[in-house]
């Protein structure tokens, strides 16, 4: 863990940046160190990997090869995770090597939901009412507490609303479990809620820090549809989120960046859901809504460089293109204000992320 201020990493030519992770995230994370000036280093398992084309180099290893591993630490003076189930193993072998930004503690917490909440609780958050689901013993007797039905979630893996079944009093809970892999969960009421918002709190190195404004956002069937932003809070709402998320990051001895996902509820109070210690999907209209987007400051916190708040210069939409998404950019091609990220993956998918469109709104 860094304690001390460390020296900043400037672009030269031996500074290479370690990414771990071929995703779109890993592609834009990789875009902003090239756009500063910074050599680049992909390590990511073979497949469809969109990072591959904007790197300087690439190796294919898979995330227990540890050899592999060894040599791509040699080869970067620091590296950041975009693949939030990255093995902590992995993580922590690479640390012995290499500073790795965020570290290994914060992605085994963001990995465990049950961890996840009891460090958002520690932290001063609420959180949906949940329970430890062991066993199919567990699931009814906590079944039966829920007025309103709840969300059982795989504990551990789950991604875009995959690995979560809505339960009711109807529902078959022994096949449910079954269908989910007979794997620890953590069954949670479901919320009724007015909007689901994001905040993202950013550490350096050198210890300086810093925010991004605030994001609304539209799920639909448990995936990212649309970010709107800034979001506004009102101010002692924001200064308590703010407070409580710089205290959860204390808590996870966090350098790098992390999202928390929230709930606000109808009466105005906000819920802890989830964090992610990488680029978030909410955060990509700060690609062209902030002078610094969410991957470039990534990448000054990665380098020991000073950070602070950033602004937005205006109020943004992002729209996810999920699946087929060659008629919306057919239209949305005739008008300049929409400025289009097509990540460059081989195959579509329905519900998978191909690209986003990013629009200035006001
Ligand atoms: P990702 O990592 O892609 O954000 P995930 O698969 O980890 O998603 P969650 O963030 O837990 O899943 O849930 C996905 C969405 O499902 C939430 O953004 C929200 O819209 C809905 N959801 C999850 N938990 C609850 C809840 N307790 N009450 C109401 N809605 C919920
Ligand atoms: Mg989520």
């Amino acid at each position: 863990m860094i304690n001390q201020p460390r020296n900043r990493i400037l672009p030269n030519k031996n500074n290479i940046l370690g990414i771990l992770g071929g995703g779109q995230l890993g592609k834009m994370i990789a875009m902003s160190a090239t756009k500063a000036g910074y050599k680049t280093h992909l390590y990511c398992p073979k497949g469809d990997n969109p990072a591959e084309t904007v790197v300087n180099s690439f190796t294919h290893g898979e995330w227990d090869d540890f050899d592999k591993l060894v040599e791509f630490s040699n080869n970067v003076v620091c590296a950041t995770s975009e693949f939030e189930n990255i093995p902590s193993k992995t993580l922590e072998l690479l640390a012995n090597k290499t500073s790795v930004i965020p570290n290994s503690k914060v992605f085994r917490s963001a990995q465990i939901r049950s961890k996840e909440k009891e460090i958002a609780e520690k932290s001063g958050f609420k959180t949906p009412k949940w329970y430890l689901i062991k066993n199919t013993d567990d699931l009814i007797s906590a079944s039966k507490l829920m007025e309103n039905g709840g969300i059982l979630k795989t504990n551990s893996l789950g991604y875009d609303g995959k690995g979560q079944v809505r339960i009711n009093k109807h529902s078959n809970l022994f096949e449910i479990w079954e269908n989910l892999g007979s794997v620890e969960c953590v069954l949670e009421e479901i919320l009724e809620f007015k909007r689901e918002i994001s905040i993202m709190y950013f550490k350096s190195t050198d210890n300086s820090d810093g925010f991004f404004p605030i994001s609304q956002n539209h799920h639909e069937n448990g995936i990212l549809r649309k970010t709107i932003a800034p979001a506004i809070l009102n101010i002692d709402d924001e200064r308590d989120l703010r407070l409580k998320t710089k205290k959860l990051s204390e808590n996870l001895g966090l350098y790098g960046i992390l999202a928390v996902e929230l709930f606000e509820l109808l009466d105005g109070s906000i819920v802890f859901n989830e964090i992610a210690p990488r680029p978030h999907n909410s955060f990509h209209w700060t690609l062209n809504g902030c002078d610094n987007s969410q991957f470039d400051i990534l990448i000054r916190t990665m380098c020991g460089l000073p950070v602070k708040d950033v602004k937005s210069n205006g109020k943004w939409e992002m729209t996810n293109l999920i699946g087929q998404y060659e008629n919306i950019i057919s239209e949305t091609s005739k008008d300049q204000d929409y400025i289009l990220y097509l990540y460059g993956k081989h195959e579509t998918k329905p519900g998978r992320k191909m690209g986003h469109l990013n629009k200035q709104i006001s």
